[in-house]
């Protein structure tokens, strides 16, 4: 197998979009990805205006947006008393060329860059190909595949670890994924329900609070999808039973029918930082390096603003002729960032939206409240929630 520059350890939207960002500079880039193709998969399905703002230089945000539906408004409801405050992203028109938040599955992204990465001939793609571990010197990195059950290596100048939660090039390198995971899963059901005809003012993001079983509903282009955190003592067939399902979605909304589910996902929540980002040749990149709870939708978002990062030091070095040492810059910048605010804010988003101390919950709605009625409060709110200011405080980290 033909030897490369780069070398990208999994083909999720992290390392699809440093695929294409090196490949679009003309480097030579191999992926390797363990599945047979392209996951399917109902994950992330926000975009937030920054990343839509990187999106647009590869000419992908346009197709997004075809394919999505474009949120103006961003609600915090409680799910008695309805919306408490309602955030219109217009209000950062002159922060971004995306003033709203697009609602639109990740598939649609990877799909998008694949079909460009298929017509470059220096890009190399291998499905059924598993990182299995990963040795470097000074001058080059091997990683140990193994592509369609037979041992394979592959050399390169740098490797992207972008293989995910799991990853093996993380773990092969040693790099403890400090953090913790919390005791309840997440349950999202997707419904073809129409729920905004029966829930009045219902934007497409909605956080819903609530001391007994907060949830989020939000919309993608054909369906509704709703989550819910699991009980204590539920096991995962109780919790995926049409019995369990269905009561949840009738507290919910009440309907003389039951519903009808398309999807039903259940899955373990971590709020983890892997202690390093870079080792030599070696990069963590997207939820490799840091994953976090959905409540805010930064984990798809914060994953690709790590590609852009990352691809644009790499072509410093490679073709700018800067020195390496911009590569530790890489880590400064993005571990503070998945510390300070990814972990941080979804960590808050989740002590929010289930608080139940009363005083707490008031304090909070009377602040989301004050906030949004105020036109200068809500843009920062909107700067912190969209995750502009974690891209200033990145820049300003030498
Ligand atoms: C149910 C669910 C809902 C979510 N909702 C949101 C949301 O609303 N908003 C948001 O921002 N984020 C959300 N996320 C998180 C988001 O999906 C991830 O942050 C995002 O997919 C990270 O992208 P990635 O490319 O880093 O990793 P992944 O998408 O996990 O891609 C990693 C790829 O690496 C491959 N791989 C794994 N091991 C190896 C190996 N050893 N060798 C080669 N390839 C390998 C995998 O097959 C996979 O294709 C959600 C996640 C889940 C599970």
């Amino acid at each position: 197998m033909k030897n490369t520059h780069i070398l990208i350890a999994g083909a999720g939207p992290v390392g699809l979009v440093a695929a294409l960002v090196l490949a679009r500079a003309g480097v030579q880039v191999t992926v390797v990805e363990a599945a047979a193709q392209l996951n399917f998969d109902l994950r992330a399905s926000t975009f937030h205006p920054p990343t839509l703002d990187m999106l647009a230089r590869y000419g992908l945000t346009d197709t997004l947006v075809a394919q999505g539906l474009v949120a103006r408004y961003t609600q915090q409801r409680d799910r008695h008393e309805g919306v408490i405050a309602e955030f219109d992203m217009q209000l950062l028109t002159g922060d971004t060329d995306h003033p709203f938040r697009l609602q639109c599955e990740q598939w649609k992204l990877t799909q998008q860059i694949k079909a460009q990465l298929d017509t470059m001939p220096h890009v190399a793609f291998h499905f059924l190909a598993r990182v299995e571990s990963v040795t470097q010197d000074g001058e080059r990195v091997r990683a140990a595949l193994t592509i369609d059950g037979a041992p394979h290596e592959i050399e390169a100048d740098y490797l992207i670890g972008a293989d995910g939660a799991w990853s093996a090039v993380r773990r092969s390198m040693g790099i403890e994924f400090e953090g913790y995971t919390y005791p309840e899963r997440f349950l999202v059901i997707s419904t073809d329900f129409e729920f905004a005809d029966h829930l009045p003012r219902l934007s497409y993001v909605n956080y819903c609070s609530d001391p007994e079983e907060w949830c989020v509903l939000l919309r993608v282009p054909t369906l509704w999808r709703v989550l819910f955190p699991t009980q204590a003592g539920e096991s995962d067939e109780e919790c995926l039973s049409d019995t369990s399902v269905e009561r949840r979605l009738q507290k919910l909304l009440p309907q003389p029918q039951s519903y009808r589910t398309v999807h039903r996902t259940l899955y373990k929540v971590h709020q983890r930082v892997a202690q390093q980002f870079r080792r030599g040749r070696v990069f963590l990149a997207g939820d490799s390096a840091h994953i976090n709870n959905p409540l805010g939708g930064m984990g798809m978002n914060g994953g690709v603003h790590d590609a852009m990062n990352l691809t644009s030091k790499l072509l410093g070095v490679l073709q700018r002729g800067e020195s390496e040492s911009v590569l530790d810059r890489y880590e400064r910048q993005r571990r503070t960032i998945a510390i300070e605010y990814i972990n941080a804010s979804t960590a808050r988003n989740k002590r929010e939206i289930e608080e139940r101390d009363p005083v707490e919950r008031r304090k909070t709605q009377d602040a989301l409240r004050a906030t949004a009625a105020d036109p200068a409060q809500s843009r920062a709110y909107l700067r912190k929630t969209s995750m502009l200011d974690a891209l200033a405080r990145a820049e300003a980290i030498a």
